[in-house]
C-alpha cells in the first residue's frame, strides 16, 4: 500500500534514480500502458469494444486472408484513433535519457511510433509500426494512403495491403527481436514500463535481463517476476519525477 502514498513512491523514485546512475547499460521495455496515457486505447484490454468483434480475431492473419473488408476497416479505425495523438512527458523523458547516454535502447510492444516521435533513436518495435504499410502478397512497401483508401497493390494487383504490424498468428520480426534480446541480456538495469506482461513472447523478456529489473506500471502486475523495485502509477508522472532526481 505504500506504493499509493506519495512519500513511499518518492523514496522508490529516488532509489530508481540511484540505480539508473549506477547502471552502465540500461534498457527499457514498454507496452500498451505507455500509450494509453497518450489516449490510445489498448485494443487488447476490452474484448469486443469494436463492433462486438474480439480484436484478436480481427487483427489476425486469418482475417487478412479471409475477411479483408473487416480487417481493413479495423485498421482504418485504429489509424484514425492515432490522428492528433502525441507523445506524453514519459516518452520525452526516455528520449532525453538516451540523449544523455543513460539509456541504451527501448524495446516496445507499441506500434504507434510515439517513441520515435518523442526523439528516441534506438527503438526496437517488436510488434511493428502501424504508420507504414506493405503488400502482404508481394511484400513490397506500400503507400499508407493507398492502404487507407482500400486500394489494391500497385505492383501485383492483389487486394492485400496491410500495416507493418505483427498480426495474431504471425511471428515477431527476427532481427528486431534478436537485437532487443541482445541488449536486454547485456543490460545492468531493465525498466519494464506499462506492460501487463500478458503477451507472449514479449512477457519473457524481463526474465532474460542480465541485471536488475524495475516495474513501472499503473497496476501491480507480474507477481511472479523478480522485480527489484515496483513503482505503481502513471508512467508519465513517475518518469517525470525520475528526471528531477537526475
Ligand atoms: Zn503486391
Amino acid at each position: 500500500m505504500d506504493d499509493m502514498k506519495a512519500g513511499g513512491r518518492g523514496e522508490k523514485v529516488a532509489e530508481l534514480a540511484s540505480m539508473l546512475k549506477a547502471s552502465r547499460y540500461t534498457v527499457a521495455l514498454t507496452g500498451a500502458g505507455m500509450d494509453t496515457e497518450s489516449n490510445i486505447p489498448d485494443f487488447r484490454s476490452k474484448e469486443g469494444w469494436w463492433r462486438n468483434f474480439d480484436p484478436r480475431r480481427v487483427a489476425s492473419v486469418e482475417a487478412l486472408e479471409n475477411n479483408y473488408p473487416l480487417f481493413h476497416e479495423f485498421y482504418v479505425m485504429r489509424l484514425k484513433l492515432l490522428e492528433g495523438v502525441v507523445p506524453h512527458p514519459g516518452h520525452y523523458v526516455l528520449a532525453e535519457l538516451e540523449k544523455r547516454g543513460m539509456l541504451r535502447s527501448i524495446a516496445t510492444q507499441n506500434v504507434s511510433g510515439l517513441h520515435a516521435l518523442a526523439g528516441s533513436q534506438r527503438v526496437y518495435e517488436l510488434h511493428g509500426n502501424i504508420r507504414t504499410s506493405r503488400c502482404n502478397s508481394c511484400g513490397r512497401e506500400a503507400d499508407q494512403g493507398d492502404f487507407l483508401a482500400g486500394k489494391s497493390c500497385p505492383f501485383c494487383g492483389k487486394r492485400a495491403l496491410r500495416p507493418n504490424v505483427v498480426l495474431f498468428g504471425e511471428t515477431l520480426p527476427p532481427a528486431v527481436w534478436e537485437a532487443a534480446v541482445a541488449d536486454i541480456e547485456r543490460c545492468e538495469l531493465l525498466l519494464v514500463i506499462g506492460t501487463s506482461l500478458e503477451v507472449y513472447p514479449v512477457n519473457q523478456l524481463p526474465l532474460l535481463a542480465g541485471g536488475k529489473t524495475v516495474l513501472i506500471n499503473y497496476e501491480d502486475r507480474g507477481a511472479s517476476y523478480p522485480f527489484a523495485l515496483r513503482l505503481i502509477g502513471r508512467a508519465g508522472e513517475i518518469l517525470t519525477e525520475l528526471k528531477e532526481h537526475l
